[in-house]
């Protein structure tokens, strides 16, 4: 790999791309930092460092989300909606590790597709905010934007933009990374024990009836393999497995610092993450993010809401995948579970009707958050599993893959999302409240969704 910041490589009828050529659109939710010298400095120094990933793994990435979009394997992405800093530990990756993990083996399982796993981790550091800033009993500060940016205390100070962030974010994304790469080929993805942890998750759980079946199943088909032969030992992919990173693509300074030439094609690649999303609040069809993105070779995803017309999809998908590539393109569709029903047909029809080729996933998250009465942002479980059952049903009848489900999860036993099996209330939200920025469905709730996802695939 090489950094050579300024060399064009595609063209397009109005200008040339290159990893700046998004600082000739508009770049919303950007922070105003107080130096443009030190932001220099910095993206200098990072535009030096080491990529976090190799274009090699996001094309391979790339290769396995075709196969999604062809119908032939299922997406799970997830993790925080923003990691940070000072919860920044082994213990904290490990649990999300192992939660992604028992759920791709559920859903692999029940649907009997391979599972590509992504996490949102490595570098999920900025958020965009609906404003700019923040009033407490009187009080006007900037709004936090991710710990990559400033600090979430409410305080001037905390708030201040600092451009050494980044540096901090790459190194913690770097430290994550390389963990999760020990953890995926150093024993801890070992089939046996993945399928260990989700019988003894089922074993405290109230609703184990419902799933015994299938835990049963799943233990049948390990001990068969075994009695022919197939075991850990042996066999590489019952030990091992792989786990991609992604994160959303919201600060251009640090995304551009880190894309990089590939040795080997020549092309760009943004090696901040194996996968790149666009934003619901960024996705502008002639803004800098969609600039930005179209120009990096990583497979890319875009957040897809409620207000999008079927016209601005297709001409975002023109821009984003203007060859028309399995496994480039992901729309991410976060539409809300009253409304997803009524707004998902006709932009699966029009895609469909005009034979472009994406990976159609599904965040039942962002279009389900309410204030609970406490005061709390939370999402209900079960309103979470509407859209999600919904979006099924939505690309079944449409004769289209609902091909990938993204959540906002942890590993750990918050309480941030109501409802699930133990019936977290609204009351109840504040004994285990954590996260940076939205709630997240927590380690029970969590695989309890992919168990009921699990019986809607095997229906
Ligand atoms: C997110 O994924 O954290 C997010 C902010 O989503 P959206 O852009 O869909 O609102
Ligand atoms: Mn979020």
């Amino acid at each position: 790999m090489e950094v050579e910041l300024g060399v064009p490589v595609s063209e397009s009828p109005t200008q040339i791309w290159t990893p700046q050529s998004w600082r000739n659109f508009t770049a919303h939710q950007q922070p105003k930092y107080t130096s443009t010298d030190d932001v220099a400095q910095v993206a200098k120094q990072l535009a030096g460092h080491p990529p976090l990933v190799f274009a090699a793994e996001a094309r391979e990435l790339r290769r396995q989300l075709a196969q999604v979009a062809e119908g032939k394997a299922f997406l799970l992405q997830g993790g925080d909606c923003a990691e940070s800093f000072a919860d920044f530990n082994a213990n904290r990756i490990r649990d999300t590790f192992k939660v992604l993990l028992q759920m791709a083996v559920v859903l692999t399982f029940a649907g009997n597709l391979p599972v590509v796993k992504v996490a949102r981790m490595a570098g999920q550091y900025a958020k965009p905010r609906s404003a700019d800033t923040e009033t407490i009993n009187g009080v006007e500060l900037p709004s936090y934007r991710g710990d990559i940016i400033n600090g979430i205390d409410f305080t001037a100070e905390a708030r201040q933009p600092d451009p050494q962030r980044m540096v901090t974010a790459y190194n913690q994304s770097a430290a994550t990374l390389n963990l999760l790469r020990a953890f995926a080929q150093g024993g801890l993805a070992d089939l046996h024990q993945v399928h260990g942890w989700n019988l003894s998750f089922l074993k405290n759980n109230p609703q184990r009836e419902k799933y015994a079946l299938l835990a049963e199943r799943l233990q049948e088909a390990l001990e068969f393999m075994a009695v022919c032969g197939v075991t850990s030992e042996n066999t590489p992919a019952i030990r091992e497995t792989v786990l991609y990173t992604s994160h959303e693509a919201l600060l251009l300074e640090y995304e551009q610092a880190l894309t990089r030439t590939d040795s080997l094609t020549g092309k760009w690649y943004d090696c901040s993450a194996h996968m790149l999303w666009i934003g619901e609040r960024t996705r502008q069809l002639d803004g800098a993010h969609v600039e930005f993105l179209s120009g990096v070779c990583n497979p890319v995803g875009v957040k897809v809401g409620p207000n999008m017309q079927t016209d601005e999809l297709l001409r975002l998908i023109d821009k984003l995948n203007p060859e028309n590539e399995a496994g480039r393109l992901t729309l991410i569709t976060r539409m809300g579970a009253d409304i997803l029903a009524d707004k998902l047909p006709a932009l699966v029809r029009a895609v469909q009707a005009e034979g472009r080729s994406v990976v159609w996933s599904t965040d039942p998250m962002h279009g389900n958050t309410v204030k609970a009465g406490n005061g709390y942002k939370t999402r209900d479980f079960d309103k979470v599993l509407r859209e999600i059952r919904d979006f099924f049903s939505v690309h079944w009848s449409e004769g289209s893959h609902p091909g990938g489900i993204h959540l906002e999860m942890t590993g750990e036993h918050v309480t941030e999302c109501t409802g699930g099996a133990w019936k977290i209330s609204e009351a109840d939200l504040a004994s285990c409240y954590r996260t940076q920025c939205d709630p997240r469905l927590n380690a029970d709730q969590v695989l309890e969704l992919a168990f009921c996802v699990s019986e809607w695939l095997r229906a």
